[in-house]
């Protein structure tokens, strides 16, 4: 790869590369690549680079287009599973017995789903994570990590990244390669499902109840859609959240996520999808979209109580170093790896508090070149992996998908010495693909 050579060049010359890395941070914050500080994290005063590659990272490109192309099924799947009760209350049956979190989500779902949905409009934005599984023959297959059905985020610096990417190809020489970074518009892709949502809201014709709770005198609080940016995890709520979360369910409010649509994310329900005719039950006549999502998936085990959990355990202290071990939680640090795994299993072996977590096929991703540009680390070469992350964006009013599509991508890289990922824990920083 010509990237790859570029970095060899660069670093026999320290001074290049230096005067590369700062004209690229440059070029960030004048392109909206920006994040807030960790020290003034509520300051709009103070703002730094958000953390990304020197080079996009190549991509090759049937893999690209298969995560593309398999988006919209993605979407319908998650959102026939948030309408599914049988099926969550049963996948989550084991799981509420062992982790509290997704118990109270469960509890809300339960009661939002007794008391009768106020709002048929439902708004959906995900992004399902990949990474590609270097085979023995050395080609790759992609391989979903998880998808993110609450929260997702990114979006906005990933639009912006490969304006800054192409910038400093050209800078380097690397003219070709510049064109091979493709445009990002998930930003537009989602405010379009957002202004689906709100047209569709509008048709509703409930402004006039509105105006009746205004005359009696009190306040009401009106949303068209509640788009949620926390909330994925547990210490994003205190009791007084609890309440608020319950209210938002019942509220006429366009929910981004709906809380069933915030279950069908849970790493669980992944797992459970991933059983032989499981997926059928929501594509009945369609094998081809089966095949295409199950092409997706990697291999993952139940840790319920029983049999098929006593094997799951017996298969992972044997060899931890090929499983990854998962509680359902969300944004990056909280899977373990190799002998973590035994340490967490040998504890919770015995009872169901094993039920909290899921095993998974550990996936080995090629190791590719760059340099990470963040505030505090040292320029250098490191040995980096990605993962890639597709965004789909959907609404649907009653029963009907009104609009399904596919929002764009965004690549996270981090350096191979990290099991775990992410973003705001201080691991990956943001990448563009340079597709080949
Ligand atoms: P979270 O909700 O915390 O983001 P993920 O399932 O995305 O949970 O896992 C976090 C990170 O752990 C991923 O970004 C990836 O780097 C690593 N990881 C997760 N699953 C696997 C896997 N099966 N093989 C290799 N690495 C994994
Ligand atoms: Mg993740």
């Amino acid at each position: 790869m010509a990237t790859d050579e570029m970095l060899q060049g660069l670093m026999r010359n320290p001074e290049r590369l230096k005067a590369l890395a700062n004209e690229a941070k440059e070029f960030a914050l004048q392109h909206g690549v920006v994040m807030r500080t960790v020290e003034t994290p509520d300051s709009s005063e103070v703002v730094t680079y958000a953390p990304f590659t020197l080079f996009p990272t190549p991509v090759p490109k049937a893999v690209f287009h298969q995560a593309l192309a398999v988006q919209t099924h993605f979407n319908t799947l998650v959102d026939k599973i948030s309408q599914d009760p049988g099926f969550l209350e049963e996948a989550l049956a084991s799981t509420i017995q062992a982790d509290d979190f997704t118990a109270k989500l469960l509890g809300i779902y339960r009661q939002v789903q007794h008391e009768g949905r106020t709002q048929s409009i439902m708004m959906g934005v995900n992004r399902s994570d990949y990474m590609l599984d270097q085979r023995e023959d050395r080609t790759s297959s992609l391989k979903q990590i998880e998808i993110n059905t609450i929260a997702a985020g990114g979006f906005g610096v990933a639009d912006h990244l490969p304006v800054v990417h192409r910038h400093i190809l050209r800078l380097a020489g690397l003219l070709e390669e510049s064109q091979c970074v493709p445009d990002n518009n998930s930003t537009a892709g989602i405010v379009r499902a957002l202004a689906k949502a709100w047209e569709l809201y509008g048709q509703q014709n409930i402004y006039t109840g509105f105006i009746h709770y205004l005359r009696q005198g009190g306040y009401v609080f009106a949303a068209v859609c509640l788009f949620y940016r926390y909330g994925d995890m547990p210490n994003h709520y205190k009791e007084k959240t609890w309440e608020a979360r319950l209210l938002m369910e019942r509220s006429l409010a366009v929910k981004c996520p709906d809380i069933g649509t915030h279950l069908a994310g849970t790493k669980k329900v992944q797992q459970e999808l991933a059983r032989p005719g499981v997926l059928e039950r929501f594509f009945p006549d369609q094998p081809q979209v089966v095949e295409q999502i199950r092409a997706t998936f990697a291999g993952q085990y139940t840790l319920d109580m029983g049999p098929e959990g006593d094997q799951t355990v017996a298969m992972s202290l044997a060899k931890p170093d090929e499983f990854v071990l998962k509680p359902q939680r969300e944004g990056g640090g909280n899977n373990f790896f190799g002998e973590d795994i035994v340490r967490i299993l040998e504890e919770v072996k015995g009872d169901k508090r094993r039920a909290a977590y899921i095993l998974m096929d550990r996936i080995r991703p090629k190791v590719e070149h760059n340099v990470l540009l963040r505030r505090g680390l040292p320029l250098q070469l490191s040995s980096v992996c990605y993962e890639i992350g597709v965004l789909g964006a959907y609404v649907r009013h009653g029963g009907e998908m009104v609009l399904n599509e596919v929002a764009g991508q965004i690549l996270r890289t981090k350096s191979i010495e990290h099991g775990d990922g992410g973003i705001c824990s201080g691991v990956s920083v943001f990448d563009s693909p340079l597709i080949y």
